[in-house]
């Protein structure tokens, strides 16, 4: 019987569709997640309480109106969940995929049980959305006459010409890539992020009458002059600039061997879309790879090297182990300072790749400009002061 006697937060517990396992997922670089039915997700927003004060608002950046999109699932009304959540989100199909969720930090049901899973249910509304054909070219009626220029086109450039273009305004995106997308393009790996999800939502800006031009770096191919002709300019242009070893002062930084993120992932996008990598060839194959900082990034690097068949990875991360429960002074709603073991952390062979409490000293030159070893040294951390600050020691 639906909706069940009791309370869905009374009846269901918190359910996420299976990942395809590790051993498998590691031999691909596509998306490995799955769904739920229809009934089970439904359940999943049958868990929404609906509160009077929806916490889940205030830790969502977007202000997206959760508890009614959840309230639509629930009475399988997927296309008045897919306007609401439209009405806050120009991308639920990329917030639903990869978004950290701190709306589910600050939902109230996780104070003592787990919490809705808000971000589950919002890819599987932008899914449906699209597989339905609901989501589709939206232009402009009028024109308003007024030229905008944006630079760059990562998420918040696109959101930007998006909302501009459809306010009437004609919108030109200069990009520095041969692509739009910025880092969902050429940072977030493709097991993911599809990069088809990603070009799907460009080709719907495009069709509105925003125009892009890629491989059109502004203040070097274009000149900041051609900028005059708008009437506005908006910079979206991301933070380019890697803060590497050697900017930290960390002998032996610029050996050969040693890269940053970045210029790691973007080739390994490129390899993946069959794209020419113009640059030395970086690949992580048979390599003993060591992954320092422990973050996203960091996880996004452990991912790729081991689908691209590294002999071992290890990642290194300079703080300690968060704890596995909130710490008394990170209580609720707040964002919460907990473990998290990512997919890929969870695909390195024994679950996990992760050494805490680390610091990088220096790297070794094997004689032909080409590291051969990294020095480090275990630290600890002091408790934090009244300000939050920890001390650290060798
Ligand atoms: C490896 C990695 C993984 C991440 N994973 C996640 C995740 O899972 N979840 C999450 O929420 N966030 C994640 N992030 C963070 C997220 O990608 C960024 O916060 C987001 O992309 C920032 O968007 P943006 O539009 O400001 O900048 P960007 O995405 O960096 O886009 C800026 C664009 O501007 C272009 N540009 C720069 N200068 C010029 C110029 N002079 N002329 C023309 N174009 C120019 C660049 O080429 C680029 O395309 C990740 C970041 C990285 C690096
Ligand atoms: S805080 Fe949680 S339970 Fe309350 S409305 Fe938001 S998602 Fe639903």
């Amino acid at each position: 019987m639906w909706p069940p006697k009791y309370k869905g937060f009374m009846t269901f517990t918190r359910e996420l569709p299976p990942y395809e396992p590790p051993e498998s997922r590691v031999k691909h670089f596509q998306e490995f997640t799955s769904s739920l039915p229809a009934d089970r997700l439904k359940a999943q927003g049958y868990r929404c309480m609906n509160c009077g004060v929806p916490f889940c608002h205030s830790g969502c950046p977007l202000g997206n109106q959760i508890p009614d999109f959840n309230d639509l699932v629930k009475d399988d009304d997927w296309r008045g969940a897919l306007e609401v959540l439209l009405s806050t989100n120009n991308f639920p199909e990329f917030t639903g995929r990869i978004c950290p969720a701190p709306c589910e930090s600050a939902c109230v049901l996780g104070i003592n049980e787990p919490p809705v899973t808000i971000e589950m249910i919002e890819k599987e509304i932008a899914d449906r959305g699209w597989a339905e054909g609901w989501i589709r070219p939206e232009p402009p009626r009028v024109r308003t006459g007024k030229r905008v220029a944006v630079v760059g086109s990562g998420p918040s450039g696109l959101a930007a010409a998006q909302q501009l273009n459809r306010a009437g305004h004609t919108v030109v995106v200069y990009e520095r890539a041969d692509e739009p997308g910025g880092l969902l393009m050429y940072g977030i790996p493709n097991f993911k992020l599809d990069k088809g999800v990603v070009r799907r939502r460009i080709a719907q800006i495009e069709a509105e009458g925003v125009e892009f031009r890629c491989n059109a770096e502004v203040g070097v191919n274009i000149p900041l002059s051609e900028l005059d002709q708008y009437d506005a300019v908006l910079l979206a242009i991301g933070s380019t600039r890697p803060r590497t070893m050697a900017d930290l002062g960390i002998p032996g930084a610029d050996l050969e061997g040693i890269y940053p993120a970045m210029r790691f992932l973007t080739q390994a996008t490129r390899r993946v879309l069959g794209k020419p990598i113009n640059d030395r060839e970086i690949t992580a194959a048979g390599k003993r790879v060591v992954v320092i900082g422990g973050g996203d990034t960091g996880s996004d690097c452990v991912g790729t090297s081991l689908r691209q068949g590294a002999a071992s990875v290890l990642n290194i991360e300079l703080f300690p182990r968060p704890p596995l429960q909130r710490a008394p002074r990170n209580p609720w709603p707040e964002w919460d300072f907990v473990l998290r073991t990512s997919s890929s952390h969870k695909e390195a062979p024994g679950g996990d790749c992760r050494e805490w409490c680390i610091n990088t000293k220096r790297f070794e030159d094997d004689g032909t400009g080409h590291v051969c070893a990294l020095h480090a040294v275990r630290v600890e951390w002091s408790e934090p002061d009244a300000a939050g600050r920890r001390q650290m020691r060798e």
